[in-house]
């Protein structure tokens, strides 16, 4: 790919998206998935739940595996969609973390049901597994804000473990625009909520679910920016990690389950960075029977369904129980105590 004609920074990978989305669309390489938006509103939060009939046609991912050191590795360049060569239908440009080095491409989700679906993906194999990066997270941020600036308002959000509802294993942080300057759903909860500091993380008490939001008023220059996001990141995760141990040993003591390695989900905003910690990567729907998978998107307030039977029962079961059933259960009790903030609008 020659990055002669590359976009290279966040704006200018930001104004790249758009055409590229229709290139690749054009192409025939980007397969768009048409849908309609339901919405519905659960404790204070406007879930869109999206129908998308057509993605039962959707070819099946390969299953993921995300342990880096099989050995096998020319087995795992293979099945890796995000190793070069790169689909140039896909691809949008590079970015490069000048204080960590670490290099990311910009690709097109193949798989769009949303339009202008993009990943972050770093350019040498890490496993989605592990943590995100200071580097991570300042690349995410100063997308987010270069759209900002040119009028677009994105989201971001990063699926972490076996249970997160992740289909591949090479690291990628993913990119969606929003209707609504307020970002996601969940954001305007998260807006509302009111904090005594603002630098400590809180949660969301009117959610039946372990959920755990830094508040972000954040610095302009890219030095100061990394350690306030890394150190956001981090008590979010301490506190996610905590609360995945009280979960596990709950569940090991009822029915001997004593769960697998670490899963959440991340969704950052320009004003929030939240952590939710999971247990399961999809719940069977009460009424239709059906596994429905979930990923960040749904703690974001985005659900998504095959067909009307699916819709039907995701509003009768709740969206927030569907959530519920794949989330941890708080254990804020147990973590207070200078601990994190519950806010005072339950
Ligand atoms: P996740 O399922 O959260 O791990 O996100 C991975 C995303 O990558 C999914 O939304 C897929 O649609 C997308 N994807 C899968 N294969 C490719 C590919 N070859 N090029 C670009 N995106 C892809």
């Amino acid at each position: 790919m020659s990055s002669a004609t590359a976009a290279t920074s966040p704006p200018a990978i930001v104004s790249a998206i758009r055409p590229a989305f229709e290139k690749g669309k054009a192409s025939g390489d980007l397969l768009f998935f048409p849908s309609e938006v339901h919405t519905h509103k659960d404790l204070g939060i406007d879930f869109e739940i999206r129908l998308c009939p057509a993605l039962l046609q959707k070819p099946p991912l390969p299953t993921p595996h995300f342990e880096v050191a099989t050995g096998d590795h020319e087995k795992e360049k293979r099945t890796d969609p995000f190793q070069p060569p790169y689909n140039p239908n896909l691809y949008v440009g590079e970015l490069k973390d000048e204080e960590e080095g670490t290099e990311y491409v910009v690709l097109l989700n193949k798989y769009s049901v949303v339009e202008e679906h993009f990943l972050l993906v770093t350019k040498e194999f890490q496993s989605q597994t592990s943590p995100l990066e200071p580097s991570d997270l300042v690349q995410a941020y100063l997308l987010l804000r270069a759209a900002n600036k040119a009028g677009n308002h994105l989201f971001a959000f990063y699926n972490c473990g076996e249970q997160s509802g992740a289909s591949q294993a090479h690291k990628h942080l993913q990119f969606l625009p929003t209707a609504d300057e307020d970002g996601p759903p969940i954001e305007r909860l998260a807006k509302a909520a009111r904090i005594d500091k603002a630098d400590k993380p809180f949660a969301l008490s009117a959610l039946p679910f372990a959920n755990h939001i830094r508040r972000l008023a954040l610095p302009t220059t890219r030095a100061e920016l990394e350690p306030a996001l890394a150190q956001a990141f981090v008590e979010l995760l301490d506190l996610c990690i905590s609360t995945v141990r009280h979960a596990t040993a709950a569940a090991a003591a009822v029915d001997g389950d004593a769960g697998g390695g670490l899963s959440y989900n991340v969704v950052l905003t320009l004003g929030h960075l939240y952590v939710f910690p999971r247990r399961r990567e999809s719940h069977r729907l009460a009424v239709s029977g059906e596994a429905l998978s979930v990923n960040a998107l749904g703690f974001a307030g985005y659900l998504l369904v095959k067909s009307d039977a699916e819709l039907r029962a995701v509003t009768a079961e709740g969206p927030t129980n569907v959530l519920k059933a794949v989330a941890c259960a708080s254990a804020h009790d147990l973590q207070v105590g200078g601990g994190p903030e519950f806010d005072g609008i339950a």
